[in-house]
């Protein structure tokens, strides 16, 4: 797993608290920890065991309008579902999951984006979803954070 960047290429916030949104900071001292200057949320705080758990941060840019609406119906279908024990299991379950969100498996199409009516929200490309995005950094972010936050088990 690798450690979470605290910055982009251009010096800003490479993540952002879920919760509301602020630009997560790195810990002193401690150099893979972030943590958010308004709530305190840490991103080594561990979660309950749940999927709901990888929702914790999210990248400081989504890839298409729809993709926070994705985001938020996928958190809502598979939020309670208990963190299988493997990083593969835990990165199929998203993937499945997302495929009933936006109607696509991300690993069986290379369709760049797709348009869903139900994500539309109004704007530019609204509805428009982009799968790169989350073949690239949506999905294997919530892996990593929904394995890292996972409670260890006796
Ligand atoms: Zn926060």
């Amino acid at each position: 797993m690798g450690e979470l960047p605290g910055v982009d290429r251009y010096g800003l916030s490479a993540l952002c608290c879920a919760a509301d949104g602020s630009g997560l900071e790195p810990v002193t001292g401690e150099s893979s920890v972030l943590a958010c200057p308004r709530c305190g949320h840490r991103t080594d705080r561990p979660g309950d065991g749940v999927l709901g758990d990888g929702f914790d941060v999210v990248h400081r840019q989504w890839g298409l309008r729809g993709d926070p609406h994705a985001w938020s119906a996928l958190r809502d279908l598979v939020g309670s579902t208990p963190t299988p024990a493997t990083v593969e299991a835990v990165r199929t379950a998203f993937v499945d999951g997302l495929a009933r969100v936006v109607g696509v498996d991300i690993d069986a199409s290379d369709a760049p984006r797709v348009r869903r009516e139900e994500l539309d929200h109004g704007g530019m490309s609204g509805g428009q979803v982009d799968l790169d995005f989350w073949r690239v950094k949506g999905v294997p972010l919530l892996v990593d954070r929904a394995v890292a936050r996972a409670p260890r088990r006796a």
